[in-house]
């Protein structure tokens, strides 16, 4: 496993990356969030954690444009993009990997990562440097998506994320139905990116794997966020896991 991620407090202070301000969002008229508020720090890893059902994609959502909120402000790197379309927050530098991770499976790896490239206010990166963080990715890139085992289309959808030169990724269920390896390799790749500045906001049902990468952590229960603080204190606290998470 990667080496434990230093307390937030140990980080420099610096103006958030995103801030999630109080907001409420619906589908039709039922409400998902309750004045949900979480922020991330440029090059943080935060986590925001919950149970089935709690709103974690929702706030994803959110943020991104898909669900807007009803009510609260999303500020994304000093600028309120609430209400904004998806694509025009996304050339901003905000970075996607999506549960389903929806890549085009007739496509080939090499054209899915072609359509995404990016110039944002953040350091650009190639293809060629994706495959420096996945060097299977090399080998990935003439074929079909839709012939790629599900650790493969991971790291096209991550590299398709990456080539969109994001100042934050929000990662939503990286680990799900992949093998401890490439969960692994998922998650040192989110430590590579915090060395390089980039921040990440990871929902995952893995919970041990990821407050094992993250800085700090938010849980979210029915909608409401119940807890905020650093990943440390859940780490090394049994009673208090249990108490937030519900696990061991
Ligand atoms: P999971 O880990 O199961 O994905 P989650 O924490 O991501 O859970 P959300 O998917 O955000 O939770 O769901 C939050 C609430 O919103 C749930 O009550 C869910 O049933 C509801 N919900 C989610 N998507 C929709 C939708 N498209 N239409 C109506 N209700 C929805």
């Amino acid at each position: 496993m990667p080496a434990a991620a230093p307390a937030a407090a140990e980080r420099p202070a610096t103006a958030p990356m995103l801030a999630v301000d109080a907001i409420d969002t619906f589908y039709g008229e039922t409400q998902a969030l309750f004045g949900a508020s979480v922020d991330v720090a440029a090059g943080e890893v935060v986590a925001l954690l919950g149970p089935n059902g709690a709103g974690k994609t929702t706030l994803l959502r959110s943020v991104l444009g898909l669900t807007p909120p009803r009510r609260g402000r999303v500020r994304f790197d000093g600028r309120d993009v609430t209400g904004w379309p998806t694509h025009r927050i996304a050339r901003l530098g905000l970075g996607w990997v999506p549960d389903d991770r929806r890549v085009f499976p007739s496509l080939t790896a090499s054209r899915n990562l072609e359509i995404a490239a990016k110039r944002t206010r953040f350091p650009a990166r190639s293809v060629a440097s994706c495959c420096e963080l996945f060097p299977a990715l090399a080998h990935l890139l003439p074929r079909e998506c839709e012939n790629l085992s599900g650790g493969e289309m991971q790291m096209v959808s991550i590299s398709r994320a990456l080539v969109g030169a994001p100042g934050l990724v929000l990662f939503d269920e990286p680990s799900q139905g992949l093998a401890p390896k490439v969960v692994q390799d998922v998650m040192r790749t989110i430590l590579r990116l915090r060395d390089e500045g980039i921040a990440s906001l990871v929902v995952d049902q893995n919970v041990r794997t990821v407050l094992d990468v993250a800085d700090r952590v938010f849980v979210i229960r029915l909608g409401r966020i119940v807890h905020a603080g650093p990943a440390a204190g859940l780490r090394e606290d049994p009673a208090a896991r249990r108490d937030l998470l519900g696990i061991d």
